[in-house]
């Protein structure tokens, strides 16, 4: 995830305009981009020179998918996107709301690379994006996400409507928290959010080339810090959090309901320690007790990853 077409530097630039997106040819690594300058002749110009695809358009609540080819909206990938939302907003206890999330699908990459070259030339190449963009005159933040029909559309939209979800109830997500969530919520639920992938290379880095620090984690504020060990590491905490015992479970649900209402609530490190004295030890258990899904063992090692 990358954050700040601009400036890159979250917290010193307003209006909100947040940018999530993911990244070419990895497994399930995020990166986002925030964006809160309003003066970003990108974000400016956005749906300016080429406009996004408008020929066909579906809604399944809360999403309304726009393409200019014909889809089937009948395929199961948009009624298990729609599960989705029922899924973050129930696992979570979060509220559902009436937004609703513009979904551009592009008919192949060429097209959708052009889109996005020619309305944010800032942005890494990426397979997909979340953008929440205010509205000029005040109201709801306008929540989009951009993408090409490919090999990976089912995880990159659960990756990406995660954050959509998200974001339509906590507009102020920590970083890595929200690369966490959607890490998270990306895998079925039939392999219980467990991404083989990052298993593997944890369990191989732990204690060498990964020292997790989940304080470290907290303070990030800067996109380009979040490389693809952070991922990992982020999506584990989430992992260890959501479903290590209903105690870890409590503090973080804790934690999102404050973010909805208060602007800096004390950070989770603090809290869990309270309940759990050594995060990293816990951390490392967590990583030896998961079980890979079974279809998981059976595909080769992971790819090399780029943060998206
Ligand atoms: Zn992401």
């Amino acid at each position: 995830m990358i954050r700040n077409a601009g400036g890159w530097k979250r917290a010193i630039l307003a209006p909100l305009v947040l940018l999530l997106v993911t990244s070419l040819g990895c497994n399930s690594y995020g990166s986002r981009l925030l964006s809160r300058d309003k003066n970003d002749k990108a974000l400016a110009d956005a749906h300016g020179s080429l406009p996004p695809p408008s020929r066909y358009s579906f809604r399944i609540a809360p999403y309304v998918f726009l393409s200019d080819f014909e889809i089937d909206r009948n395929k199961p990938l948009f009624q298990e996107l729609a599960r989705l939302r029922d899924r973050v907003y129930g696992d979570l206890h979060l509220p559902p709301t009436h937004s609703i999330v513009r979904v551009y699908l592009f008919e192949n990459k060429e097209r959708y690379e052009e889109f996005m070259r020619a309305t944010y030339p800032d942005l890494p190449p990426r397979r997909a994006f979340f953008v929440q963009k205010p509205k000029p005159f005040g109201g709801s933040d306008d929540l989009l996400v951009y993408t090409y029909w490919g090999d990976r559309i089912q995880q990159d939209l659960r990756h990406e409507l995660t954050h959509a979800l998200l974001h339509s109830v906590i507009r102020d997500v920590p970083l890595w928290l929200d690369e966490g969530l959607a890490e998270y919520f990306e895998l079925p639920p039939s392999e219980h959010c467990i991404n083989a992938s990052h298993v593997e290379t944890l369990r191989r880095d732990l204690g060498n080339a990964c020292q997790p620090d989940l304080d470290r984690l907290e303070r990030m504020k800067d996109v380009r810090d979040m490389k693809s060990a952070e991922y990992r590491e982020a999506w584990l905490w989430t992992h260890w959090m959501m479903q290590a015992n209903p105690e870890t479970r409590a503090v973080l649900l804790a934690y999102l309901q404050e973010l909805r209402s208060k602007n800096n609530p004390s950070p989770l490190a603090q809290r869990l320690t309270v309940l759990v004295p050594n995060l990293n030890e816990a951390f490392k258990q967590h990583l030896d007790r998961l079980e890979l899904p079974i279809n998981a063992r059976a595909v080769p090692p992971s790819t090399p990853s780029t943060p998206r």
